[in-house]
Formats: structure tokens, sequence, C-alpha cells
């Protein structure tokens, strides 16, 4: 599960790092003086992407762990600080947890561009791979042309049940192994 958990943190830090050259860019800095007009909608797009982010999953810690303290490192190590808190906590709740994480893994891919990380998922319904990020929906779609619903559509899924089966997996491993 390693592997997961620094992988959401990595992404985070990555989306941290655009956000603050975005930032950085103005009058003062020679090099970048014809980008001036226009510097604000990335860097704000993003902020307001990765405080969602950390609200969300303060949010989820805190209901989970009430008497856990407010959050106040450095964000990166938010991560960590809600595995921290509920340790503790029934193997229910541990996975909701790391359900949420990984699928904020995915998303800080997505918001970076990298619409692969889906493919590394098999279609929740048919098993099979290579699903396909469709972003006005916002899914991932089945490429498997009888993996249909009731309409006839293909079947198509939010990033929260690609982590659901992915996390759900692990566990299995997980308490088969022991
Ligand atoms: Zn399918």
């Amino acid at each position: 599960m390693l592997g997961d958990d620094t992988t959401a943190e990595r992404r985070l830090r990555l989306l941290q790092a655009e956000f603050t050259q975005h930032e950085r860019r103005g009058p003062g800095d020679g090099r970048t003086a014809t980008r001036t007009e226009s510097p604000a909608p990335v860097s704000v797009g993003v902020l307001d992407y990765i405080n969602a982010a950390a609200t969300e999953v303060i949010q989820h810690t805190r209901a989970a762990a009430p008497e856990a303290e407010p959050y106040a490192g450095p964000l990166p190590g938010l991560y960590e600080w809600a595995r921290e808190k509920t340790d503790s906590l029934d193997a229910g709740r541990q996975q909701a947890r790391e359900t949420l994480i990984y699928r904020q893994g995915l998303e800080h891919a997505i918001e970076m561009g990298e619409t692969g990380v889906i493919r590394k998922h098999p279609c929740p319904a048919c098993g099979c791979w290579g699903l396909l990020w469709r972003p006005a929906a916002h899914r991932a779609a089945c490429v498997n042309r009888y993996c249909v619903d009731d309409d006839g559509l293909s079947h198509a899924w939010p990033l929260k049940t690609l982590a659901h089966h992915h996390i759900a997996r692990q566990f299995a491993t997980k308490s088969s192994a022991t």
C-alpha cells in the first residue's frame, strides 16, 4: 500500500509546485514579462483545487476522529496526518480513508493531465483493461462494446468507483494474507 500513499502525496507536491511557480510570475521577473497580463487563471484554479482537496481530507478525518486537533502542518503532510489520526479505527474506516486518498491521487494526476493513470484499473463491470478518460463527463469509459448499461451506453466510471474497487482489492489481499 505504501506505493499508493507516496503517489498521492507526490502528486500533491507537484501541483503545489505548479501553483507556486505561476504565482511567482509577474512584474519584476524580466524573463516572463510578456506573461504578466494573464498569469492568474491557472494559479487560482490550481489553488482552489488544492484547497478543496485538503478540505475534504480534513473533514473526512475529523468526522472519523472528532478529537483530532486541526491540521496545521505543511500541505503534503496531510495524508500522513489523516492516517495517524485514524490508524486505531476499524478496518472499514481505514479502508474509507485509503479510498479517499487513492481517489485524490488519481484526481491530482488528471488535474496535471496524466489521464493514463486510469488505464491501470480494470473495468469494474467486465474486468477488461483499457478504460478511456472522458474529460467532459469526468469519467473513465469502458472500451468493451458489449459492456453497456441498461440504456445501451458504455459503462463509464467516476474515479470514486475505480478507487473503491482498487482499495477493496488491497484490503481483501491484506486480510487473506494474515
Ligand atoms: Zn467494461
